[in-house]
């Protein structure tokens, strides 16, 4: 069986997780509030909704309890990002990968039980430096 998965914010991370997991065989249903960004992944997601994750409703009425994992990949807007984390914690989806802007963000994130935290910029840049200081350059 395939493994299926949920993303929700498709800026240019968010994206890229949708294109990779799609690539790799995985189904992948990709939400986001912007109806354009919606657009550009309708052809690459098995499924691509226009959807305001903070709200409770919205997320029922998509099966969202059903999915095993969920990327939440909204950065800049931290309300929305903590809303719609709470709102899955309390749904009962089981395993919630969730990117912080900044460590308060990350902190709160935590507390609400997040499985998995990231911080793409940092987290990337603590990696290269890794690798230039190994001289390992080929494998950012
Ligand atoms: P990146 O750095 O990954 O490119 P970005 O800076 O372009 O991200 P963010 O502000 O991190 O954008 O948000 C990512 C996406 O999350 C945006 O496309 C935005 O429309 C979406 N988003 C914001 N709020 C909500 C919400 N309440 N429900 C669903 N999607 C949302």
């Amino acid at each position: 069986m395939k493994k299926e998965f949920v993303v929700i914010g498709l800026g240019r991370f968010g994206g890229s997780i949708v294109s990779e997991l799609i690539e790799l065989g995985a189904n992948v249903m990709a939400i986001d509030i912007t109806p354009s960004k919606v657009d550009e992944y309708a052809d690459i997601a098995t499924q691509a909704v226009v959807a305001d994750t903070t709200d409770e409703s919205a997320l029922l009425s998509l099966g969202i309890r059903n999915f095993q994992h969920v990327i939440v990949a909204i950065g800049e807007n931290i309300q929305a990002s903590i809303l719609t984390t709470l709102i899955l914690k309390e749904i009962g989806v089981p395993k919630l990968t969730v990117k912080a802007q900044n460590e308060y963000h990350k902190k709160l994130l935590e507390k609400l039980g997040a499985d998995h935290i990231v911080r793409p910029e940092r987290d990337m840049g603590i990696r290269v430096a890794n690798n230039v200081l190994s001289n390992n350059i080929l494998d950012y």
